[in-house]
């Protein structure tokens, strides 16, 4: 188990996210390939690549249709981090935006690149390395939803993980709760609804990072992972969209990380 000292220092590099293939529903569509995040897909790790490919438990990527509004909003997104805009700045509201627009499609957007991430190491945590989804000795996670699990329940990791992403991925594709429709207004939880997802997906960075970041390191994607963690962090304090509390196994790397 590798404690926090293993973590590196971020680097200012960033390199791009490995796009995925078309999702299977065409709901929230993500913006196709950017030419400067092809170019430096390429230069991704042959190691990296055959994790993902060869990895049929996670998903397709939540795609945003072109030529919505959401799709405008996830590109205007997208040019700022280009632009190499602070992280910091990148995550505000553009004038003119409506904030549950600008939030639906980040969730979007973390939900996706986190699930990459986690895809990366799925090989390595498995029931024997992780019997317990944790965050070191100090933390450990109980799964609860409105199906089998009522009580909060302790899983391995793996299961935990299985479950939590199942479960991000029918809160985003649901109608009620993710309108696609630019004239249908968000409904009354959905705030609620997207800080139990950003929060659980908070415990995802915990666990790769106290973990698995030996793997993140081998594969020499920390630099990625660091940034993709910077993102989501400015974004959820921007927002005040996850409890401190939940924030608390990651506290001293995130101080000397976020600035
Ligand atoms: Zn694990």
């Amino acid at each position: 188990m590798n404690g926090q000292g293993a973590f590196q220092p971020p680097s200012s590099a960033c390199p791009a996210l490995p796009e995925r293939c078309p999702g299977k529903r065409p709901r929230l569509r993500l913006s196709p390939l950017r030419a400067w995040e092809t170019r430096k897909r390429r230069k991704m790790s042959h190691a990296l690549k055959q994790v993902f490919n060869k990895d049929k438990t996670f998903r397709p990527k939540r795609k945003f249709e072109p030529g919505t509004q959401r799709f405008e909003l996830h590109k205007k997104a997208q040019a700022s981090l280009n632009a190499g805009l602070d992280l910091k700045v990148a995550v505000q509201l553009p004038p003119g935006e409506e904030q549950n627009d600008w939030v639906a499609v980040h969730v979007v957007d973390f939900f996706n690149r986190i699930n990459l991430i986690y895809g990366t190491i799925s090989d390595y945590c498995t029931e024997q390395s992780c019997p317990v989804m944790s965050g070191g000795p100090k933390y450990e996670y109980r799964w609860q939803d409105e199906h089998k699990y009522r009580k909060p329940t302790a899983l391995s990791a793996p299961q935990y993980m299985n479950l939590l992403m199942d479960w991000i991925e029918v809160q985003i594709n649901n109608e009620d709760i993710f309108p696609t429709n630019v004239g249908t207004p968000f409904p009354k939880n959905f705030l609620p609804v997207v800080k139990k997802i950003l929060s659980r997906l908070f415990r995802v960075f915990v666990h790769v990072y106290i973990h698995h970041f030996d793997r993140i390191t081998q594969m020499g994607s920390e630099a990625h992972v660091n940034t993709c963690y910077k993102h989501f962090y400015y974004f959820v304090k921007e927002f005040n969209l996850i409890d401190t509390k939940e924030l608390e196994p990651l506290k001293e790397m995130t101080s000397r990380m976020c600035h």
